[in-house]
């Protein structure tokens, strides 16, 4: 490990140049164990679908050719656990293209009114089961500065966890509002909602409030990770309110697109 300079007991620039220094070194430390960590959060989540995929190639070595059943059982479970790392995979590589952005590059500029319109309406048709209210109080040609795949990505994001975690009330509801100098969109559900302590948990990578239940549903814990980091990196907010048994509010707000920017 690095060694850190000698801090100097002068005010001169010669003392600031060390300071920034160590300053440097601290950083780069803490982003050298960030992906340490990273690397064994994600060895450790594949090592179960690998598990099972083992297991029953195990039982298709044994009993596979005289037993039609396992065959067939065997197959279907470890096609099932490859999807998921398939999408385990999809999600963590979601999740490093997130922490990559780099607002400083010109990028799109977005109509919110459109992506949300759009998310909306492609979410009604694909889960007709649930009930999506959108209560729409954006001024016409919201502009803000992202890309727009990427508010779409937080949108569905918000909206899949809203509907995953719902109970038997398939109701949801969208606001939009176009504030002072900022957009905010709301998206509540009436599920099983979030204890406050988990609350400040379940932006943190691969975190599962419930991780047997949520692994049914086909969850990694990425999701909201995902979205945090993509809303940060425009500057915006995501936040959570939320009670358990009543459901959940999830608030993400972004900086509005100035005129002179036009
Ligand atoms: P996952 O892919 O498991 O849904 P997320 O990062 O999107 O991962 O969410 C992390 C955890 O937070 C979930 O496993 C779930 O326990 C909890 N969670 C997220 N959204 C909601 C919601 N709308 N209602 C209740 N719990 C939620």
């Amino acid at each position: 490990s690095q060694e850190r300079m000698p801090v100097l007991k002068r005010n001169d620039e010669l003392g600031e140049l060390v300071q920034n220094f160590n300053q440097m070194l601290d950083r780069m430390q803490a982003y050298i164990q960030q992906q340490k960590q990273f690397v064994g959060d994600v060895s450790h989540e594949l090592r179960t679908p690998v598990a099972v995929v083992q297991g029953h190639l195990n039982l298709l070595e044994r009993w596979g050719k005289d037993d039609p059943e396992v065959l067939e059982e065997s197959i279907e479970a470890s096609l099932q656990e490859i999807n998921r790392m398939k999408h385990l995979i999809q999600e963590m590589l979601d999740l490093t293209r997130a922490e990559q952005i780099d607002v400083q590059f010109p990028n799109e500029v977005t109509n919110v009114n459109e992506v949300l319109n759009r998310t909306i309406s492609d979410m009604r048709m694909i889960h007709q089961d649930f009930v999506i209210t959108y209560n729409d109080a954006l001024k016409p040609d919201t502009m803000i500065k992202m890309y727009r795949n990427h508010l779409e990505q937080v949108l569905i994001i918000l909206m899949d966890n809203a509907m995953k975690y719902s109970t038997d009330r398939k109701e949801l509801i969208v606001d939009a509002s176009t504030e002072e100098d900022k957009v905010e969109i709301i998206v509540q559900d009436f599920g099983e909602g979030i204890s406050p302590e988990e609350q400040k948990k379940i932006f943190n990578r691969f975190y599962r409030v419930d991780k047997a239940r949520t692994r049914e549903k086909g969850g990694n814990g990425l999701g909201l990770s995902i979205a945090q980091k993509l809303v940060e990196s425009y500057h915006g907010k995501i936040s959570v309110i939320s009670e358990l048994g009543s459901g959940s509010k999830f608030k993400i707000e972004f900086p509005l697109l100035k005129d002179e920017e036009d």
